[in-house]
């Protein structure tokens, strides 16, 4: 007796979207990346974590005045 064949999932297409620059690293994101985007526009975006980062050095050093 045949084995039943196997179901096949249509895998979605991944379309992959390349949005420019983080403005602290430089590295070329993509909308595969956790990212932020800052208002207005003209303020780029930037990676989540490397925000995330940049939010901490800030409090840290607001912490020393
Ligand atoms: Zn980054």
């Amino acid at each position: 007796m045949p084995k039943p064949k196997k179901k096949l999932w249509k895998k979605p297409k991944v379309i992959i979207i390349d949005i420019g620059r983080c403005r602290y690293c430089g590295e070329e994101m993509t909308n595969q990346d956790s990212f932020v985007a800052f208002y207005p526009a003209s303020q780029g975006k930037a990676h989540y974590q490397c925000m995330k980062e940049d939010d901490e050095k800030k409090a840290t050093i607001s912490d020393r005045l």
